[in-house]
């Protein structure tokens, strides 16, 4: 029996692990699962799977989970430092690390030092603190599995030894697929005036807002290439994006001797969780067999970088390296969240990223301080310029 506990459990991908555990109540029980603010999802969640423990985000929220289960013996908690416990019990053996943004990175790294099987969805932890985090998991023998579709695909189309021995694998280049999102073919003139519900509506996932309107903005894929070089090891110039509209190609792996090797499926995160949670072995997902037959022509083109700017700035961010893509990220959280408050345009997005990086100076990510400092600047420096935009 696996012990698992979820953070972000009301999520997308919260809701997705817990569909895929209850296909297997033999081989997985729910240690514990968290929320922020969505209590009444998590009572709901509480009574279904009956975690040992749950933690919210407030002191207010966690006396409301309280009343609401009350006949349940499940232990409430609140904040980050609970977050931390129940990533780290010795009750529990995989964790899933849902929660969305830099708000995920004290508990995942958590479970990392504490040798778990991390299952990481929240690529913004490794994002900011890539070479920190990879550290963690070496020293303290965690297992890292990528639950980003592209980085299972491209996980799945690597050789088991690969992480023994990158070199001896031949890998020429990692091809990260990207979908392009809503506004892949939408008038780059109209961008301007992008509404957060248009934003949020993907063509072929269904998503978080944030992660979605990363998908709209590109970010998405630019902090995905910067997740792909701390999973795999590969440099910025070993990496390519290919826009692949269908998203039904997961990502790709190119070989020195001219093979490419794909993973395919449909675009359910439900196929990633499942991989994830049994590795090496297999178990049922829930989601459909792919259907070939009846499948459209699979296109693949070069990716736009004037339309979508976001994208060269992770690039850029990453080839900067210490702490440049912490201040990507803070900025982009906060310009991405001013956005879906409607203070400033879709467009702004990169406008504020792209000044926070010209802006703010960065430093070696030496210390998780370190990174959490650059992390703290760079938010108040958005704010600011977000404040500005909002004025005129
Ligand atoms: P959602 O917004 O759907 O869910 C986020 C989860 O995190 C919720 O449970 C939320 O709680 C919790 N949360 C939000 N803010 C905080 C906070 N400050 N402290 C603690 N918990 C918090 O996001 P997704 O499920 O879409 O994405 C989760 C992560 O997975 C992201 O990093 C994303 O990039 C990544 N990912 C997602 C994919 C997808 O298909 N959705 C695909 C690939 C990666 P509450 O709901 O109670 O507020
Ligand atoms: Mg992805």
């Amino acid at each position: 029996m696996q012990r698992v506990t979820i953070l972000g459990a009301t999520g997308s991908i919260g809701v997705s692990t817990l569909d895929v555990l209850a296909r297997h109540p033999d081989q997985y029980g729910v240690y514990a699962l968290s929320a922020h603010s969505r209590v009444d999802e998590l009572a709901v969640q509480c009574r279904q799977f009956r975690p040992a423990r749950a933690v919210v985000g407030s002191a207010e929220a966690a006396a409301r989970l309280r009343q609401l289960i009350a006949d349940l013996p499940t232990e409430v908690a609140y904040g980050e430092q609970a977050l931390c416990e129940i990533a780290s019990s010795s009750d529990t053996d995989t964790v899933m690390a849902a929660i969305v943004g830099a708000a995920g990175l004290a508990p995942t790294l958590a479970a990392a030092r504490a040798g778990k099987k991390v299952l990481l969805a929240n690529k913004e932890a490794l994002v900011m603190s890539g070479q920190l985090f990879m550290d963690a998991v070496r020293e303290h023998k965690a297992t890292l599995l990528p639950i980003d579709s592209e980085h299972n695909a491209i996980f799945q189309s690597l050789p088991a030894h690969y992480a023994r021995e990158p070199e001896a694998a031949g890998v020429a280049k990692i091809l990260l697929t990207a979908s392009g999102g809503p506004f892949l073919k939408r008038a780059v003139g109209t961008l301007e005036q992008v509404t957060p519900e248009e934003a949020c509506k993907h063509p072929n996932w269904a998503m978080g807002r944030k992660i979605s309107v990363d998908s709209a903005t590109m970010m998405n894929k630019g902090l995905e290439v910067i997740e792909a070089h701390w999973l795999f090891g590969a440099p910025a110039d070993r990496i390519e994006v290919v826009i692949h509209p269908q998203s039904v190609i997961h990502s790709m792996v190119s070989y020195v001797d001219g093979s490419v090797l794909a993973q395919l499926g449909n675009p359910d995160m439900r196929t990633p969780i499942a991989h994830a949670l049994a590795y090496p072995e297999r178990i049922v997902s829930g989601v459909a067999q792919l259907d070939l037959t009846t499948m459209a022509a699979l296109e693949f083109h070069a990716p736009d970088f004037q339309r979508f700017p976001c994208l060269a700035l992770a690039f850029d961010a990453l080839r900067a390296g210490g702490t440049a893509p912490a201040l990507l990220n803070a900025a982009n959280e906060v310009a991405v969240q001013a956005f879906l408050d409607r203070r400033i345009g879709f467009r702004d997005i990169d406008r504020v990223v792209r000044r926070v990086m010209d802006e703010e100076a960065h430093g070696a990510a030496s210390s998780i301080e370190a990174v959490l400092a650059q992390d703290a600047q760079a938010r108040l420096a958005a704010g600011r310029i977000v404040d500005g935009l909002a004025r005129t």
